[in-house]
Formats: structure tokens, C-alpha cells, sequence
């Protein structure tokens, strides 16, 4: 019998190490009468709620699947483009090919969750096969558990627990050229540029020239961080003077390399004689990758946490309304020399260090007032690498309102923070330029440089460069006065 089995791409835009692709050819060769996969993405943002892509994941995602499309003509097979609800195009899909199984990678985030259990159900009912598979994580959040047989709140025990684990199954390879069998009759496609994932005016010239988006981009970025930065990993990950991390986030977003993947990638260099000093520096970064894992366990476990806080009584906080103050956040002009450099990078290449995102949002939250869904929706928008559960993960944490959070009360000082992680300026110079000929001494607190430095510099505050918006210590004081309000009406 004839076996036709529509592959569902949703976030794993990748050949290798795709269980649900090898699940779908093998399908295939055993059928008698030979089988077909149909590798299909469906543009739904409908289907997302709020958290529809933001305008530069649109971007990466064009390109994404602009280069999967490709991967999977030089196989000789076609991604076939459908825009609707998901659960109708399927069904469209299995008319027009006469599909009997849907194969599709796993989602996590609660709408997707949702409608896969609708569409799975709705499958199944009419005798087709509905399969979902893990592309995503390494561990399955349900899978992890604490003794109690609860979901974990903290980091620590939640990542022994996983690495107390076997390891994670190993991966397999893309499938070869002419492996991909393909259907008599191709169904009908958009052409990738209608689903207009593109901006109208192009304001993407610096994310253009700081990534490459698509599998092959993702294998050159793990490549040559194992050849280069890994081996000081532990102590340049936090400066992002430094080129010190491994900026997989949007490729493994958008599942253009999985965490199964890097766990075995890093393993295979550890084992391969990598120096204790080096080892290290590797477990460490294995233990970051932990954190998105971590970010997904508690986004499944706890799905009401993308919108509201998960410690309740933060619902009740005083967050305020300042528009002319968010907007100088997101402009990056608030006077502080890191919290102005973060903002800027993330403009321009839709990405900012980790390090820079807790000073920018604990800036935010802590010296502005302003709530945390406010900043995680403007990163919703402006990151390549936005991820409602990584993002959710750190902008509660910052805010103090998460699981395993900092304490609000712990209040970062951005000008401290910029002389301890960027000592000489270098990232602020960078994407503060008009900062760029200021004195070491005060590149992060120009307004405390004497008037003949500014001069030197030329720079005059107020016109070149702003004054800060906020006093630190005095917002600090009132961040904390604020904290007091919710301990209060417990
Ligand atoms: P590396 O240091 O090379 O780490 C490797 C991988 O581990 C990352 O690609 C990422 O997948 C994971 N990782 C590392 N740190 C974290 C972390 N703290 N939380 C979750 N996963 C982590 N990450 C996103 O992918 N999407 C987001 O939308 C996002 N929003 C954030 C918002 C805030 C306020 C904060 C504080 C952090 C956010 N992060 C987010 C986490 C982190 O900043 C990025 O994952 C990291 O900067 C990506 O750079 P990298 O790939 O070079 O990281």
C-alpha cells in the first residue's frame, strides 16, 4: 500500500538530526508500493495569539526557510508553502495527496500545545496517523521530575536531575540525496516572498550582516565556537566586550541545530582529550544550554507565566506607565553608557549579550518602573533569537517575579556593571559612538566626566549624548519603596 506522509516543519528547519524526517522516509521505503514525504510549512500567525513572530524573527524565518528549501531541492525534494489555520491546510494537504500520516516536531509554547492536541485528536478520529517527535530539547519536560513528582522551580537540582539522566539519544545524519521520496504530483505552493515575512522598507542592513540564518549557518556558528571561544567560555561569557559565547540562540529558536546536537558536539570534543582547564569551560556551556531547557520546563509546566508573573503577588506591583521613558529605553537614550550600548546592538542585529539583556531589563524594571511584559514584548519584536520560554525565563528572573528569580531587591547598578564587564568601553564605544573618544575613566558615567574631558571628547550632554533619565540611587530607593507596597498587602 501506498504510504504518503505530509512532514509537518514547524521549528525544527533542519535535515540532520531530524527524527521526524527519518520517521517519515523509512515510512516510506516500507511501504509495498512505495511511499512519498511531503515536507510542508504552514504560516499560521493567526494561530499564535500575541505571541505571533515580531518583525525581525520574520526576517531570520524568511531566510530560514529560503535555505531549508534549497537543502531539500538539492535532495530532490520541495518544501511546499501553505498560509491558514493549520488544522484546515492539513486537511486540504491529505486531500489534494492522499497523505495517511502527519509527522511534525514537538512545540512547547501553550497555544501550540493546544491546537497539536486538537489537530492530533481531529487525525486520528479520521484513521490518520498523527505523530509528533522531539527536535526541540533534550530532555521532555513532563520527563523531569522532583522526587515529589512535581515540576522543578529551581535551576540546580532541575539540571542535576537531567544530567543524573541517560544521555540524549544520538542524532542522525540529514537524509542523502535522492533519499527524500517524492510524491507523483507536487500540491501547490506559495512562493516564499508572499508570505511577506520581509520588511516593506529595509531596516535590516546590520542583522544581514551579522548572521546566517538556515542549517548550514548554524553548523559553521557551533564549529567555530568549539574551535575558538569555548575554551574560555566560563569567564568571557559574561563580557560582551568579547566575542565569548556561542550566538546559536536564533538558530537553535528556530531549530536550525538541536540541543542534541550541541550535547553531542561538545561531549565528542571532551572525550577527544580536551584539556581539564578546557573541560571546564565546556561543562559550563553545556549547563547554559541546561537553562533553556530549564526555560521550557517551566513555560510547559507553567503556561499561564508567558503573560503573568509566576510568584502572585507581583501582580500586584505599581509597575507605571512612562512612555516617553520606555521609548528612550528602546532608543537606547537613557544616559547610561551599558544600558544605551545593549539597546543599540539589539536594534541593529537583533541580538544583545546576555550579560547586557539583565542590565537593560533589570534597568527597566527596577530603575524605571515599568513592568517586564513591557520589555519582553519590545525584545518579542526586535530579537532574531525571540523565544516566548527563554524570554518569559529572563525577563521574570530579572524582575524578581520567576522561578529561581534574582531578588528584586537585588538591584543592578548599570554603571558598575558596564566598569566590571566592559573595562575598557570597547562595547560601548562600539554602539555609542558618539561616546567613542571619551576618556576610559568615565566612558560609563559620562555625566560625572569634568566639563574639559566632555570638550576633549567632543561631547556635550544633553545634545550629543543624553543626561541619564534617572538618578540610580535615588531609583533605586523608590524600587525598593515599591517592593515594600506588594510585601505589605500579602
Ligand atoms: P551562549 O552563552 O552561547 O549559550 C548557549 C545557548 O544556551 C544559547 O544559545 C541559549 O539557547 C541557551 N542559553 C544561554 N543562556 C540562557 C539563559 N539565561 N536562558 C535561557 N537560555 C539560555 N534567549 C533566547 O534564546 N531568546 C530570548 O527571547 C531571550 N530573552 C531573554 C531576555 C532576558 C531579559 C534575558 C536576561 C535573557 C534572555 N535570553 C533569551 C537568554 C540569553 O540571553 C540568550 O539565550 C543568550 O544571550 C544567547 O546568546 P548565545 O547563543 O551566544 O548564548
Amino acid at each position: 500500500m501506498a504510504a504518503t506522509t505530509l512532514l509537518w516543519l514547524r521549528r525544527g528547519l533542519r535535515l540532520a538530526d531530524n527524527p521526524a524526517l527519518v520517521a517519515a522516509c523509512e515510512r516510506a521505503a516500507d511501504a509495498s508500493g512505495g511511499g512519498a514525504v511531503i515536507p510542508v510549512y504552514i504560516d499560521s500567525p493567526d494561530e499564535d495569539g500575541d505571541w505571533s513572530a515580531g518583525a525581525a524573527s520574520k526576517w531570520w524565518l524568511h531566510h530560514s526557510l529560503a535555505a531549508l528549501s534549497k537543502s531539500l531541492k538539492d535532495r530532490g525534494s520541495r518544501l511546499v508553502i501553505r498560509r491558514g489555520r493549520c488544522e484546515e491546510v492539513l486537511r486540504e494537504l491529505i486531500d489534494e495527496s492522499g497523505a495517511d500520516a502527519v509527522y511534525w516536531d514537538r512545540c512547547y509554547e501553550p497555544a501550540a500545545i493546544e491546537r497539536d492536541k486538537r489537530i492530533k485528536s481531529a487525525l486520528r478520529d479520521d484513521d490518520i496517523e498523527a505523530k509528533s517527535f522531539n527536535l526541540s530539547l533534550l530532555f521532555e519536560p513532563w520527563e523531569v521530575k522532583t522526587k515529589a513528582g512535581d515540576p522543578y522551580k529551581v535551576f540546580t537540582p532541575f539540571w542535576k536531575t537531567c544530567t543524573d539522566r541517560p544521555v540524549p539519544e544520538k542524532t542522525c545524519e540529514a537524509p542523502n540525496p535522492g533519499s527524500m521520496p517524492s510524491p507523483k504530483k507536487w500540491p501547490k505552493s506559495f512562493k516564499l516572498d508572499e508570505l511577506k515575512l520581509l520588511p516593506k522598507i529595509d531596516w535590516a542592513k546590520g542583522i544581514r550582516e551579522a548572521w546566517t540564518p538556515g542549517e548550514q549557518g548554524a553548523a559553521e556558528a557551533i564549529e567555530q565556537f568549539l574551535d575558538e571561544a569555548i575554551r574560555n567560555y566560563d569567564e568571557d561569557r559574561d563580557r560582551p566586550d568579547v566575542h565569548g559565547t556561542s550566538r546559536l540562540s536564533p538558530h537553535l529558536h528556530f531549530g536550525e541545530i538541536g540541543p542534541r546536537q550541541i550535547w553531542h558536539a561538545v561531549t565528542k570534543r571532551i572525550n577527544a582529550g580536551m584539556s581539564q582547564h578546557n573541560r571546564k569551560h565546556a561543562w559550563s556551556y553545556l549547563r547554559e544550554v541546561g537553562w533553556r531547557e530549564f526555560a521550557y520546563h517551566l513555560i510547559y509546566h507553567f503556561p499561564d507565566t508567558a503573560d503573568n508573573p509566576l510568584r502572585p503577588e507581583f501582580k500586584k506591583f505599581p509597575w507605571k506607565k512612562n512612555a516617553k521613558a520606555l521609548n528612550a529605553w528602546q532608543k537606547g537614550l537613557t544616559g547610561y553608557p551599558s544600558v544605551d550600548a545593549g539597546m543599540r546592538e539589539l536594534w541593529h542585529i537583533g541580538w544583545m549579550h546576555n550579560r547586557v539583556r539583565m542590565i537593560v531589563a533589570s534597568f527597566l524594571v527596577k530603575d524605571l518602573l515599568i513592568s517586564w511584559q513591557d520589555g519582553a514584548a519590545w525584545f518579542w519584536d526586535t530579537l532574531v533569537d525571540a523565544d516566548l520560554a527563554s524570554n518569559t525565563l529572563g525577563w521574570q528572573w530579572t524582575a524578581g517575579c520567576g522561578a529561581d528569580a534574582a531578588p528584586y531587591f537585588r538591584v543592578f547598578n548599570p554603571t558598575l556593571q558596564g566598569k566590571k564587564f566592559d573595562p575598557d568601553g570597547a562595547y560601548v564605544r562600539k554602539w555609542v559612538p558618539e561616546l567613542a573618544k571619551l576618556e576610559d575613566k568615565y566612558i560609563h558615567e559620562p555625566a560625572k566626566a569634568p566639563a574639559e574631558v566632555l570638550k576633549a571628547a567632543g561631547i556635550t550632554l544633553g545634545k550629543d549624548y543624553p543626561k541619564p533619565i534617572v538618578d540610580h540611587s535615588e531609583a533605586r530607593d523608590k524600587a525598593l519603596a515599591a517592593l515594600d507596597t506588594i510585601k505589605k498587602s500579602k
